[in-house]
């Protein structure tokens, strides 16, 4: 018989971080940055971690450009030429600590991890604990979290499937930590809230599409309409990109994304500047002075209202 699991379950829309008692005087005094020791690779990354999406309307050169120089990571999506890697790579030196590629790098060992990962059945996102430990012991520094949240996502409606971020990320994190690995959670954050959130969840990075995409340096045609302007924001799996890709939707499956047009809003930098202040508030209203003291000084409450609707609109 198909067991129900009776846990209540949590999205970031169900609770609030709880203030509490803080000797911080300014949000200028919060630390946003870390620094991470990975437990296999043993590599080291220090930055503020948050993470372009690597969407092609996201994971672009140009936002690399931009997010670098705030200390942010982006995961430039997989269809750059070499040679265009090669251009990017020799006019911005200083941005290639920030960049990850989306396809393989060429190294041995990352080759042996894609191999470790391509025969694990479920990797790419997983949400729940066991499925973090095993990876991790197979060999990954770092586990994606999420399935179904994400803006431009409709695996959910397709298949059914998926789990509440907030509980997804919380019992995750759980996992990874107690065996000294790491996790993005990916996916779902509407606002810069959603993303403290996210990281007093337990998120060691946090991954963001919707939130970057819009943007003059995100991918995407720009329409205009009526004297306003758009610009098109599309899912990896969704018609529209599998169209540009792949030549169209494979017969044997249903594309798992939808494409909306998403209000321009200008340069990136002042989103960025928006959510890095957020968090630095949110920061001092749970007084912790570093963001890796965020989660310790999480409690959340469940709520039924996020805000006041009186005048409510997207925001
Ligand atoms: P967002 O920040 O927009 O809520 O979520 C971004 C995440 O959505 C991406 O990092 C990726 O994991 C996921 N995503 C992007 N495109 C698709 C898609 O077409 N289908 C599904 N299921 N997920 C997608």
């Amino acid at each position: 018989m198909p067991h129900i699991d009776n846990d209540v379950k949590l999205d970031f829309k169900d609770v609030l971080l709880r203030p509490k008692r803080s000797t911080l005087k300014s949000r200028s005094e919060v630390d946003l940055t870390r620094s991470f020791s990975f437990r296999n690779s043993k590599q080291m990354y220090t930055g503020i971690p948050i993470i372009a999406a690597n969407m092609d309307t996201v994971g672009t050169f140009e936002m690399a450009q931009v997010l670098c120089k705030f200390s942010l990571f982006t995961a430039v999506h997989k269809h750059y030429s070499l040679e265009q890697w090669k251009e990017f790579a020799s006019q911005n030196p200083d941005c290639l600590e920030h960049l990850a590629a989306s396809s393989g790098t060429g190294s041995a060992d990352f080759e042996q991890l894609e191999q470790i990962l391509d025969t694990t059945p479920q990797a790419g996102n997983v949400v729940t604990g066991e499925m973090v430990e095993e990876l991790i012991l197979s060999g990954a520094d770092i586990i994606k979290v999420g399935i179904g949240p994400g803006s431009v996502c409709t695996t959910r409606k397709k298949t059914g499937v998926g789990y509440p971020q907030l509980s997804a990320v919380m019992e995750c994190a759980d996992a990874a930590h107690g065996l000294k690995g790491h996790i993005i959670s990916d996916g779902g954050c509407n606002c810069p809230g959603d993303v403290a959130k996210a990281f007093g969840a337990g998120a060691d990075f946090v991954m963001l599409g919707g939130m970057l995409a819009g943007h003059s340096e995100s991918g995407g045609e720009l329409i205009k309409r009526d004297g306003k302007k758009y610009k098109l924001f599309y899912g990896m799996s969704s018609e529209m990109a599998m169209k540009k890709y792949a030549g169209g939707v494979a017969e044997y499956r249903a594309s798992e994304g939808k494409t909306v047009e998403v209000p321009f809003k200008g340069d990136v930098e002042h989103t960025i500047r928006d959510i890095l202040g957020g968090i630095r508030s949110t920061c001092t209203y749970v007084g912790a002075a570093k963001l890796k003291e965020l989660s310790r000084r999480t409690t959340f409450i469940r709520v039924t209202q996020q805000v006041n609707p009186i005048f409510s609109d997207k925001s």
